[in-house]
Formats: structure tokens, sequence, C-alpha cells
């Protein structure tokens, strides 16, 4: 009957909030016990110069290694560190972890590569992203010019005199700034004008389409060009076949990142990797 249809779906709604809500209440108590317990990983993903085919960088990104569970993809829990501000921690983790690996390759030999990090918002409101970097660069001993900081464009949006005098400061001690997912956000450029970035990055959602539509292609084509106008390194995420590189290298975009080249992969394989895209 209607009526008791109706009666199991207000029960079948009622009941799967409460295991929605469960569910979260769970995850954010093993996350905080993952911060604690330093359950974290970091992987690496090369980022290789079109022109020459060698290996200039690399992207550090965090996985949960979730006990009984395996790796878990930052797409798993990330958005949740955010909302709950556990990402403060995280973050910090991964600051200090990114720089003391990049040191550690370089007294094993290994060419001295700049590493990048991904920053959240909330780092920015939340923590002391700048005592954080200074901390992890002294800790580590990294060159400054080697970390690269990733941020959002809804970060710079933001661009609260706070935030802003942040990044400057960021700048004066040294590190690199570069714009994730460019494009994909409410684009104001002219943050571009006030902020001395250093690197664009082409969101994969615009590689996915070229060579074939035409509307990527003409995307992909003016971020290289605004890029290169304002002095600034331009980079492809995502790039997974051949035909993505020649167009991207057609256009003069100057380096590419994506499973064509590589995965990201842990510390030991990227040693590994690095040394053959030398
Ligand atoms: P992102 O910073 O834009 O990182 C690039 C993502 O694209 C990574 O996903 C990478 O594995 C994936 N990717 C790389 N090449 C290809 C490709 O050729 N094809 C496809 N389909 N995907 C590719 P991942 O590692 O799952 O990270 C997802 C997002 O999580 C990152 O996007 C970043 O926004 C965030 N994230 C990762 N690590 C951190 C972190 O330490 N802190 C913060 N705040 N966010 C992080
Ligand atoms: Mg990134
Ligand atoms: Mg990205
Ligand atoms: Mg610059």
């Amino acid at each position: 009957h209607a009526k008791d249809n109706g009666r199991d779906t207000y029960h079948f709604f009622a009941s799967s909030m409460n295991v929605d809500a469960l569910a979260r209440m769970e995850l954010h108590g093993s996350l905080r016990k993952a911060v604690k317990n330093n359950e974290f990983v970091l992987h690496y993903q090369p980022q290789i110069d079109i022109a020459s085919g060698t290996v200039v960088g690399m992207e550090a990104l965090v996985r949960w290694r979730r006990p009984d569970q395996g790796l878990l993809a930052p797409g798993r829990f990330i958005a949740l560190a955010e909302e709950s501000g556990l990402i403060v921690p995280i973050g910090e983790w991964v600051l200090n972890e990114a720089c003391r690996q990049a040191v550690a390759w370089q007294q094993a030999g290994m060419a001295a590569l700049p590493v990048a990090v991904n920053l959240s918002a909330q780092q920015f409101k939340r923590g002391d992203i700048l005592d954080t970097v200074r901390s992890a660069l002294r800790q580590s001993g990294l060159h400054p010019a080697l970390l690269e900081l990733e941020l959002t464009e809804s970060l710079l949006l933001n661009d609260t005199a706070a935030v802003m005098e942040t990044l400057h400061e960021l700048k004066r001690i040294g590190v690199q700034l570069s714009i994730d997912d460019f494009g994909t956000g409410y684009s104001s450029l002219a943050y571009l004008k006030r902020l001395d970035v250093d690197k664009l990055k082409i969101d994969q959602s615009f590689v996915r389409d070229v060579p074939g539509a035409a509307e990527g292609a003409a995307i992909v084509k003016a971020i290289v060009q605004l890029g290169h106008a304002l002095q600034l390194t331009v980079i492809a995420e995502g790039v997974e076949t051949q035909a993505q590189l020649d167009f991207l290298h057609a256009q003069g975009c100057d380096q590419a990142q994506g499973y064509l080249v590589s995965r990201p992969v842990p510390a030991d394989e990227f040693a590994v990797l690095a040394a053959e895209l030398m």
C-alpha cells in the first residue's frame, strides 16, 4: 500500500541519516587517532620538463594508512580534515615530512629537486602557516627555494589583508608559490598582479580535453600564454597520453605531471624513478 510504502521510505531516510552521521563521527574519531599515531604517508609524483623529458620536481601527496583499510586517497578524508580543523596538524606533518625527505634524497646523492606541498585555506585561517613553514625549513635544513607551496584560487580569492600579508612573507622567506587547479575556481586574475607567484598548474579537467575538444584546447593555450606573459612557469596536470603531451609541447607549456610519466609513488620508488628521468 501507498501508505506503508511512505512509512518505509520515511524510516529508510531517517535511519540512513543516522548511519551517515555515525559514519562521519567514526571517521572523525579515527582521523584524530591517525594524527596522534602518525598514520600518514607521502607519495611523490614526478614533474618533467616537456622539452627535455627530464625530471624537474615532484609533488608530495598525502595518503592515510588506515589500520585494516589499506591506503586511503586524500579524496576520502581531506574534506573532513578541513571541516574539523585536523588539516592543520596533518598539513604540518606533511610539510615536515616532505622537507625531511627532500633533504634525505639530496644527502643520498640525488640532484636537488624542488618538492611541492599542497596547502589548505584552513592552514591560513586556523593555523600559523608562517611558523609551520619556517620551522619545517629550519628543522630539515632544506633550502627555501626547493620548497614550493601549492595554493588554491579560493584561498587567493579570500584575499583578506592577512592572507596577502602571509603570502608576501612566504615569498620573503624564499619559497616558491604555485596556483593549483588553475582555471577551476572563481577566477579573479587580479591576484596575479598583486602576488608574486611562480607557477600556474593547469587543471587536469582542461588537459583531459586536448587535443580533441576545441574548448579545452583553447583554454590550455590561453593559460600558457597568460602564464608566459606574466613570466610564470606553466605546468599541466593529469597528462595521461602522448597526444596530450605533444599538444602541450606545441603550445610551449613548460612542464607536465601525470600518469603518462608516473603515478604518485612511495619515496623509495621515487628515488629509482627520478634516477631514470634525470
Ligand atoms: P592535486 O593537488 O590537484 O593533486 C593532483 C591529483 O591528481 C592527485 O590526486 C594525483 O594523484 C592525481 N593525478 C596525477 N596525475 C594524474 C593523471 O594523469 N590522471 C588522473 N586522473 N589523476 C592524476 P590525489 O593524490 O588523490 O590527491 C587529490 C587532491 O587531494 C590533491 O589534488 C590535493 O588537492 C589534495 N591533497 C593531496 N595531498 C594533500 C595534502 O598534503 N594537503 C592538502 N591540503 N591537500 C592534499
Ligand atoms: Mg596539488
Ligand atoms: Mg591540481
Ligand atoms: Mg616570480
